[in-house]
């Protein structure tokens, strides 16, 4: 099992789908020249876009995150 003891900040597994888990995509679109997070699984519907770097990407990924952390407690 992968899921098992993983840490908030694992550098490794930090791009994570906030819905499901599994390893999102980032990658940088050249027809506007920002980055883009996607979840692989298309029936996901998380996903995020428009960002200036891949950091703002990933810190925009841990904001998700944590909402919706927040709305399963
Ligand atoms: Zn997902």
């Amino acid at each position: 099992m992968s899921r098992s003891n993983r840490e908030p900040g694992d550098v490794r597994w930090g791009w994570d789908c906030p819905r499901c888990d599994r390893a999102t995509r980032v990658r940088r679109d050249p027809s506007t020249g920002t980055y883009r997070w996607e979840c692989p699984d298309e029936t996901c519907p998380a996903v995020g876009f428009g960002f200036i770097s891949r950091r703002r990407a990933r810190l925009a990924l841990r904001e998700f995150r944590k909402r919706e952390e927040n709305v399963y407690r």
